[in-house]
């Protein structure tokens, strides 16, 4: 199936390790533009030399995108560069604990971390993506709608980014801009790897615990899997599809337990 990617203009933020990475290596493979916006330089540079090696082309936007600055500051870059901005996937993202124990501004903190830079780089693009017809995807999480335990802030960003899903693609259905979510629910990338190694006493017995609950083939989701899901949904072959949840999971949120 031709994606109809080629030439077009993606940006990917956390687009140089863990999902967004796979997503990145998933754009560049169907031909298009890619803007890497993150705030891991060297793993970010590596990459992007990698991807321009091999023919891409690559622009990359180092910051923390907590910072309203840096936001303005990939769109602007992007269309420097590129002229055109097709669309957008929100993926950076911290599972950082922040429990009703740790407290109101350990709340604050994590929903700046994970929820307000969806929004801010979807405002600042919004003329480009209108020229466009573009595609927007958001990458929330599992723990949206079963609740992990010990993750308060985590928990309400990635729920109300499902929320933002929703209200983009009503509010932005006149501009035929599609808004789409992906909910990962386990996929080890090194934020999976540190999740696991900083919240339990046997990390790989927790590991085999989950993976054992896992409906379809009793393994974890892979990264490109994730990927694959995001590039169609970018992808003009996705033309009807708009407010979606796409759970890519292998069945753990949604299958029978006796399955397991
Ligand atoms: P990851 O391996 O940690 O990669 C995330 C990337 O985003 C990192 O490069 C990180 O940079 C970057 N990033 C985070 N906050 C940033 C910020 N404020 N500004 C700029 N860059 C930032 O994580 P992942 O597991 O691939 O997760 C990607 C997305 O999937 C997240 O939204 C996560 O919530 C979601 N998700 C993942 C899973 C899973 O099983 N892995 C499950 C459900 C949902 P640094 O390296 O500098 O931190």
């Amino acid at each position: 199936m031709d994606l109809q990617l080629k030439d077009k203009v993606y940006i990917v933020t956390g687009g140089s390790k863990g999902i967004g990475e796979a997503i990145s290596r998933q754009i560049v493979r169907e031909g298009g533009k890619l803007v890497i916006a993150t705030r891991s330089k060297d793993a970010t540079e590596a990459l992007a030399k990698e991807l321009r090696e091999a023919g891409a082309q690559v622009h990359t936007v180092i910051g923390d995108l907590q910072d309203l600055a840096a936001c303005e500051r990939v769109i602007q870059e992007t269309v420097a560069e590129f002229d055109q901005i097709d669309g957008i996937v929100n993926n950076a993202g911290v599972n950082d604990g922040a429990s009703l124990e740790k407290g109101p501004e350990a709340f604050r903190a994590s929903i700046k971390l994970n929820l307000f830079h969806y929004f801010d780089l979807v405002h600042y693009a919004l003329p480009y993506l209108k020229a466009s017809k573009g595609a927007i995807v958001n990458v929330s999480s599992k723990v949206a709608m079963t609740g992990q335990g010990q993750t308060s802030g985590y928990a309400a960003a990635k729920g109300a980014q499902l929320a933002l899903t929703r209200e983009w693609a009503a509010a932005l259905l006149p501009d035929s801009i599609r808004v789409n979510a992906i909910l990962p629910a386990e996929v080890m990338t090194p934020l999976y790897r540190k999740w696991l190694d900083s919240s339990f006493e046997d990390p790989a017995a927790k590991e085999a615990e989950i993976v054992a609950n896992i409906p379809l083939g009793k393994r974890m989701t892979t990264a490109e899997e994730i990927a694959d899901m995001c590039v169609f949904l970018l992808s003009p072959r996705s033309g009807h599809t708009t407010g979606q949840f796409m759970i890519v999971d292998g069945g753990y949120v949604h299958l029978d337990r006796s399955l397991t």
